[in-house]
């Protein structure tokens, strides 16, 4: 085999558009192209499209923009297997001038006696073989009736082989433990088996990163190779990814499509920062790791062997600290989109820009994701808030002190001068004392009153950026709120 830096490093995502690309196929994407980018190599995308009935509708252009997304740019592709398929045709042809390959004509109906006969006496299913010593008569005769037919590998019948994970290391597999698949179907399409490989070949790939799963079928593939009389690239698994109870990833996990995590105001930088330590760590403690970083350190020997576990949470931490790290004008162009689709209908649109920095850079701080943000400020945008007169209270205060102290508090902010959080909390606090109350006391209901929440950001900043006429009327319906209410 050779090593990593004889040859120069070439490397492909293969998908097939059979679903929405999820975690664990974006993963291996991630994977290959930090591979590629870390060695100077190129990232090749092949769709993987030979299985027609299996093809899903819009998942080809999924794959490439959830690639687009995170920034995952190929340098070349996409190619289309199913624009190759005179290639394969070719290739079986040399095959079978070779006898590495067979025909068989036996029908749907004939294997599936078999499989149910095997499964009977308990055994794997397995082709028996039938056609694999088909005399030319017999052949011809075949031909002659029009029966379809599928090209088979001739497998070994004995002995083993043994190849190189650089992942898993040394793997053996005992011929006889092997079926003879089929390469081409008789609907002229070949199966995965044969156009991986041939395209693996043709595309000079250096290095095939892909997922545990397919660990299975590199002794088929090194079969083919070696009937081809072609070198096999090398070959790592990448360790598949568990749910936190260590499961299988499912929807129940989070293991939607990617798109869905960008609909749900994931960044791209800290999607691939959390994914790429699905399986890969630089030491046992760095988390948080720039584009930058990961590409110059990423490197097959730190993939590891065993599962890796999906943490929602973590992924959640990570986007608020990449959150952060956005100067307040990122923020704002990210965030802006998600409060245009998600703020309630009756908010006018546009929004206002500099209304929205102010009120952004109050939660920067505490957002973990985009699509948070419209919750977390919706009552900045609101006209009317709709609470409780029993919130405004806090099982604290009566009717008439609080209905008292929003009309002092509402009298004193009307002659504010410069409408800042520092003048306002220089106003509001003395107030209290005045009033006989407790600064908690007097500031949680003001809080109510001009945000309906009983958590918000803080206040003086809050009211700062809603503005004075907003407070005054917002204080105003406060009171009307009291009023219609007995303790
Ligand atoms: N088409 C296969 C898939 O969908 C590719 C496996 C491979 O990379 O060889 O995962």
């Amino acid at each position: 085999m050779r090593s990593a830096l004889e040859t120069p490093v070439r490397v492909r995502f293969a998908p097939s558009p059979t679903g929405y690309p999820h975690l664990g196929n974006i993963r291996t994407a991630l994977f290959n192209w930090l591979f590629a980018r870390h060695h100077g190599g190129k990232f090749i995308l092949r769709i993987e499209d030979t299985d027609s009935a299996r093809k899903v509708e819009g998942t080809v252009e999924a794959i490439m923009e959830s690639l687009q997304w995170l920034g995952l740019n190929w340098d070349e592709g996409p190619y289309f297997q199913s624009q190759r398929l005179a290639i394969y045709h070719e290739i079986t042809r040399s095959l079978l001038e070779k006898r590495h390959v067979y025909l068989c004509y036996c029908s749907p109906q004939r294997l599936e006696t078999m499989r149910q006969e095997q499964a009977r006496r308990k055994q794997p299913p397995k082709y028996d073989r039938h056609c694999r010593d088909l005399t030319e008569e017999e052949r011809s005769r075949l031909e002659t009736t029009g029966v379809s037919s599928v090209v088979r590998f001739k497998m070994p019948l004995e002995g083993e082989t043994t190849f190189c994970d650089l992942i898993h290391g040394s793997v053996t597999f005992r011929h006889d433990t092997l079926d003879d698949f089929i390469l081409l179907k008789s609907d002229g399409y070949p199966t995965y088996h044969l156009a991986n490989v041939i395209d693996d070949h043709l595309m000079a790939v250096s290095h095939v990163l892909r997922a545990d799963e397919w660990l299975s079928s590199v002794p088929r593939h090194v079969l083919l190779y070696r009937a081809l009389d072609w070198q096999p690239p090398q070959f790592a698994h990448l360790p598949i990814i568990l749910g936190p109870d260590r499961t299988r990833l499912s929807k129940r996990h989070g293991a939607t499509a990617i798109t869905e995590y960008q609909r749900q105001g994931y960044l791209p930088d800290a999607m691939t920062n959390f994914l790429a330590l699905l399986g890969w760590s630089l030491d046992d403690r760095t988390e948080l790791l720039s584009r930058d970083e990961l590409t110059k350190h990423f490197s097959l020997e730190r993939v590891g062997k065993t599962a890796a576990v999906f943490n929602r949470d973590k992924l959640d931490w990570m986007n608020g600290v990449y959150l952060r790290q956005l100067s307040l004008d990122e923020f704002v162009q990210q965030a802006m989109p998600f409060l245009d689709r998600d703020l309630p209908e009756s908010v006018k649109r546009p929004l206002d820009k500099s209304f929205v920095s102010g009120v952004l850079s109050l939660i920067q701080e505490r957002a973990r994701t985009l699509a948070e943000v419209p919750q977390l400020t919706s009552f900045f945008f609101a006209d009317e808030l709709q609470y409780d007169a029993r919130l405004l209270l806090g099982g604290k205060l009566e009717t008439k002190p609080a209905v008292q102290a929003i009309t002092a508090a509402s009298k004193r902010l009307a002659e504010v001068e410069a409408w800042d959080a520092a003048v306002l909390e220089a106003i509001l606090r003395p107030l209290a004392s005045e009033l006989g109350l407790s600064t908690g006391k007097l500031f949680g209901l003001l809080r109510v009153a001009v945000t309906g929440c009983t958590a918000a950001p803080p206040l003086f900043q809050t009211m700062a950026v809603l503005g004075r006429e907003k407070c005054l009327q917002r204080l105003n319906t406060a009171v009307e709120v009291l009023s219609a209410h007995s303790d």
